[in-house]
């Protein structure tokens, strides 16, 4: 005989909390985009965002070649 089901209670989701949440895995979701964007993963024939941070490098003074 099966035991008895149990309920647990489950803390309601405020819809402030979900869309900050939402918006953060968005948010994280693009920045892997750009990163395998960057580093050739998606496009391996467009440099262009490549080109462009490591400009951006080079006007913050960060020595990289
Ligand atoms: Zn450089």
């Amino acid at each position: 005989m099966a035991a008895p089901a149990r309920t647990v209670a489950v803390p309601a989701i405020s819809p402030k909390l979900l869309a900050a949440a939402l918006l953060s895995v968005g948010v994280l979701l693009l920045l892997a985009y750009l990163v395998g964007f960057d580093q050739g993963a998606v496009s391996r024939s467009g440099m262009y965002l490549h080109e462009l941070m490591h400009d951006g490098r080079h006007l913050l003074g960060v020595p990289c070649h």
